[in-house]
């Protein structure tokens, strides 16, 4: 391992930030498009992202969550996690942020001019999703469709994984500017001088099995490495109290029957759904049949797999309190108390219900082992200000991981006004 010191410690970069997904991305565009000097690191490789196995296999990082089979994922790539998201909006609720100090109204209203938000047009239904609304409705579900970071324009009539928004986009831009991208770089480290922020000391792979670490200095430093990555940075750098309270993962089911006469095609997952209960989140898990055979395999359900066409499927998600820890080593471990346990045994009877309905058979699931969102274990107003910057200078969050813990929903659109918001602040003081 070779360690590369530098004798002056002098910023060579205005910004480096500490992963290329969501946040990343956009707060790279923004500094870029005002001729900032910007530096991503990145953890994963730059080949594209698509669906094919070898691909998504070697992107899809299943992060285990210590109780039971349960895990949650992320991608580790250029991008991050939207190269493998479902592309579903939820919105921020009005005082979500507001109450924190922290007016989004500009940005949220920017962000909806310009990504592409759609509705799926029922052409683009498959058999599968419609059965699954007509059992839904006629059990009394207010199932609708969902909103989606979807360009209809380059669907050509199908699924197709090129029409959903992803950050790749908008790094790509920001190289276009600029912008200098290390790939496979691990940061594992911030620099921390005199209270402030100076650098971070990252891994970077060089070949199949060698590595190099090296450091590097910046004006800002930003972490927007992911609600898994980031708290451990975070409590690594000194940063006291994260993940005290233990965290929430939001987890839940995906189910599957067998509908005989069903013709099932490639749609979006969780195009519509509905809230079912108090803290229950019932949605369309129709997955795309190049990803649903993979899927079965791994399960061995093999009758699943031999008839994916007539495959029908459910996906329960389910609001959880705060438990279990972030280790000392990074890892997470969850606890599940009693109201959690009654929330996802509910919903997975009402899933199964609703299947039954729609005339399935051979209904099966993995257990509890799908968690959505991890959140908690970082807090704007606590752990961060308001303009995200942490106890040391010049050291900022941007990602996942300081969502409020009201918003429970699926979060892309709501971090792309945050790293806005974020990148706004970093223009007015650099
Ligand atoms: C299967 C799946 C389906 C989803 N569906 C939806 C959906 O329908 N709607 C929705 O809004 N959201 C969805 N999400 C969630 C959404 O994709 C993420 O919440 C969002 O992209 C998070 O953005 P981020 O900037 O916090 O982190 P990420 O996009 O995860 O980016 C973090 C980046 O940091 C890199 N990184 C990590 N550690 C380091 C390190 N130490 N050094 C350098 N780089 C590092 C990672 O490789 C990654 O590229 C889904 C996620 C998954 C996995």
């Amino acid at each position: 391992m070779n360690q590369i010191e530098r004798s002056d410690n002098q910023p060579e970069f205005d910004a480096i930030i500490v992963g290329s997904g969501t946040c990343g991305a956009t707060i790279a565009r923004a500094l870029c498009r005002r001729n900032k000097n910007v530096l991503l690191l990145e953890r994963g490789d730059n080949a594209p992202v698509n669906e094919s196995l070898l691909r998504m296999a070697a992107v899809m990082d299943e992060v285990p969550l210590g109780e039971g089979r349960l895990a949650t994922m992320r991608a580790i790539a250029t991008g991050g996690s939207t190269g493998l998201y479902f592309g579903v909006v939820n919105y921020p609720r009005p005082d979500t942020f507001s109450r924190l100090g922290i007016d989004l109204g500009a940005d949220f209203d920017a962000v909806r001019q310009e990504l592409p938000i759609a509705q799926l047009p029922e052409a683009l239904l498959g058999d599968q999703n419609r059965r699954l609304r007509e059992s839904a409705l006629a059990l009394g579900h207010a199932w609708q469709k969902n909103d989606m970071l979807i360009d209809l324009a380059k669907c050509d009539g199908g699924y197709r994984y090129e029409a959903k928004w992803k950050a790749r986009s908008y790094v790509d831009e920001a190289v276009a500017q600029g912008a200098t991208l290390i790939s496979r770089a691990t940061v594992h480290k911030v620099l921390i001088e005199g209270g402030k922020a100076v650098g971070v000391e990252y891994r970077v792979r060089r070949g199949l099995f060698g590595s190099e670490t090296r450091r590097v200095y910046g004006a800002r430093i930003i972490l927007a490495a992911g609600e898994l990555a980031s708290p451990q940075l975070l409590r690594d750098s000194g940063v006291p109290g994260i993940g005290d309270r233990g965290f929430y993962c939001n987890p839940g089911y995906a189910i599957y029957g067998l509908v005989p006469g069903l013709t099932g095609r490639s749609s979006f997952v969780g195009s519509m759904g509905c809230s079912y209960d108090e803290g229950i989140e019932l949605g369309d898990a129709n997955v795309p049949q190049h990803m649903l055979r993979p899927m079965m395999l791994a399960g061995f359900k093999l009758r699943h797999l031999v008839a994916s066409t007539r495959s029908i499927g459910i996906g329960v998600k389910v609001k959880d309190g705060f438990g279990g820890e972030l280790r000392p080593d990074g890892r997470l471990h969850k606890t599940f108390d009693r109201e959690d346990r009654q929330r996802l045994d509910k919903g997975r009877a009402e899933a199964i219900r609703i299947l039954r309905h729609a005339g399935a058979t051979h209904i099966t699931d993995f257990g509890v082992t799908a968690a959505g969102r991890v959140g908690g274990l970082v807090r704007i107003g606590e752990h961060v200000d308001d303009k995200l910057e942490t106890r040391y200078r010049n050291l900022y969050v941007c990602d996942g991981s300081v969502l409020p813990d009201d918003m429970r929903g699926t979060p892309t659109l709501t971090l792309v006004c945050l790293a806005r918001h974020l990148s706004r602040h970093l223009l007015a003081t650099l």
